[in-house]
């Protein structure tokens, strides 16, 4: 009641923060599915979701390369509350539209603000709450908002500024030189020859899109990546349609299926990586009709099956690209840069009209806002993260960080369903503070970086590691990114345990 006098008063005078009971930063799929969540399972909290862009999407928004794509399947990438009615890979265009019509179909847009940048989030003791600071683009005015639950959804890395590497002579090129974050969708590659840098699943998307009107594309990888060739359809989905099944049970039918493949599927990778990556082969051979193709050297990776993501390759394209000689994939490292091109490290120049590189993202971690607690900033890899998704040391607060094995919205529905739960949790008690602590039993427990490395490797996480929050050896304290062991163990979560701490 207090709260939503305080919210009329302060809407109402011009430069006083207003109030909300909970504050979500971003309004990609993560802010859009908490969102929801939050409507849905704490009807009586008011909201606001901050976006510094015009739009939402996030993700989706931001990359506009040729071909851009997901490579997980909509049905688990899509919301477990929002039926999947097409091809299991999207464009990116698909999926803003079915992130559209979640808005629509549940009042979200009005809890809204677009283009407002968050600067700074300030936690107070005293008070009880979170102060946020924010910029509107539009004006540059400053704008302050106070909450008492703050859900960040700000993603993981920097929508501005791509990870390009320190590259020799990248001043010299004479082409046109863009990192495929940045790709400006009116730009003409037809006839021009492109060259692609790097091998993962961006690059997997541009290399085939380019090949279709491009005169020659060379993808310059520094190593190998794992690709998986399929059809982009579902055939039991596509089956149970056929027999009048509603869409609400095939999205719930198809994703326990897609669920329990990928988990079999992971466990083989990690039982036999051998036997997986001749299946994988054998698909390539299958898409590509060459039962001798050559997968030494340029499509052998050096890391383990699953410990990066599965590039997908849609109807083997890539391959079937390469095969009729419109894509040339050449394996070595960055001498430098010329004015024709590239010069690689044993001495063979690429020329190219475009260079387009795919080389990552620079992690942002918590949007590189800068956080402070009773007036003392907060270093994230001073804490030690609750299960991935709070942190010790920074009351009231959860992040959403998805998973990358399998869909990252599997994370935000679940994590929606824990805030939830701890704020309905935090109403029953009458409490306005939660810490997540280390429990006595958890004394002593080593710390180590959030990743584990021979888990999950990705290169973007792996040169940010120092940035990142801290892990212990408990399940409690990492962010596994095991989906399998988590639909079980976070539903489960005892509020009451110890390692909560409430006042
Ligand atoms: C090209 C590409 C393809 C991908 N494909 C898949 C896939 O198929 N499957 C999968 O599981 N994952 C995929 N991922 C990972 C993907 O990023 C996540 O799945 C998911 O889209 C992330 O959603 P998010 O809402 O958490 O973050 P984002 O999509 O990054 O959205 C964060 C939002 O927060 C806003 N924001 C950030 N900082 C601030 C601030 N200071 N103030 C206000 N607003 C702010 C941003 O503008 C943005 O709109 C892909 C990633 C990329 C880049």
């Amino acid at each position: 009641m207090l709260d939503t006098l305080e919210r009329a008063d302060s809407a109402g005078a011009a430069g006083k923060a207003e109030h909300f009971d909970v504050l979500i930063a971003g309004a990609g799929i993560s802010g859009i599915g908490s969102a929801y969540h939050l409507q849905q399972q704490c009807s009586g909290k008011s909201y606001v979701v901050l976006e510094m862009k015009d739009t939402f999407g996030g993700t989706w928004e931001t990359h506009k390369y040729p071909g851009v794509r997901s490579d997980s399947d909509l049905y688990t990438f899509g919301y477990r509350f929002k039926p999947w009615v097409g091809a299991p890979i999207a464009s990116a265009d698909e999926i803003l539209k079915y992130m559209g019509e979640v808005i629509e179909e549940n009042h979200i847009g009005p809890n809204i603000r677009y283009g407002h940048r968050i600067t700074a989030c300030k936690w107070s003791s005293a008070d009880n709450r979170w102060t946020i600071e924010a910029i509107r683009l539009a004006d540059g005015s400053k704008a302050t908002f106070t909450c008492n639950f703050l859900w960040m959804c700000q993603g993981y890395y920097d929508h501005e500024k791509p990870y390009i590497p320190d590259w020799e002579g990248l001043s010299d090129y004479k082409g046109h030189f863009v990192h495929a974050q940045l790709w400006d969708p009116r730009t003409d590659y037809a006839g021009k020859r492109v060259l692609v840098i790097g091998s993962g699943a961006t690059a997997a998307t541009v290399v085939p899109a380019f090949a279709e009107k491009a005169a020659h594309v060379t993808m310059l990888q520094r190593s190998p990546t794992y690709f998986f060739c399929s059809e982009n359809k579902n055939e039991l989905a596509d089956r149970l349609r056929e027999i009048g099944i509603d869409e609400p049970t095939i999205h719930r039918v198809v994703r326990a299926q897609i669920m329990y493949d990928q988990d079999m599927m992971t466990k083989r990778c990690q039982t036999e990586p051998e036997v997986v990556f001749e299946e994988l082969k054998e698909l390539v051979r299958a898409f590509t009709g060459k039962p001798d193709f050559e997968f030494e050297p340029h499509f052998t990776p050096k890391y383990r099956v699953w410990q990066q993501r599965l590039a997908f390759c849609p109807n083997g394209d890539v391959f079937r690209a390469a095969v009729e000689g419109k894509v040339t994939v050449v394996t070595d490292t960055i001498d430098r840069f010329t004015e024709k091109g590239v010069r690689t490290s044993s001495g063979e120049e690429i020329e190219a009209d475009i260079i387009v590189a795919a080389t990552g993202f620079r992690l942002s971690v918590m949007g590189d806002i800068p956080f402070s607690v009773d007036g003392k900033p907060v270093n994230w890899s001073d804490t030690v993260t609750y299960r991935g998704m709070m942190f010790t040391g920074v009351p009231n607060m959860a992040w959403v960080m998805g998973y990358f094995r399998a869909s990252w919205t599997l994370r935000v529905d679940m994590m929606g369903d824990f805030v939830c739960n701890l704020l309905n949790h935090m109403d029953k008690i009458g409490t306005k503070r939660v810490d997540v602590q280390l429990r006595p039993e958890d004394a002593g427990m080593p710390l180590a970086p959030w990743i584990e490395e021979d888990n999950f490797n990705p290169g973007y996480l792996m040169r940010g590691l120092d940035k990142l929050p801290r892990r212990g050896d408990k399940p409690e304290w990492r962010h596994n990114q095991d989906y399998w062991a988590e639909k079980d163990q976070i539903p489960a979560t005892d509020l009451t345990g110890a390692e909560f701490k409430y006042s």
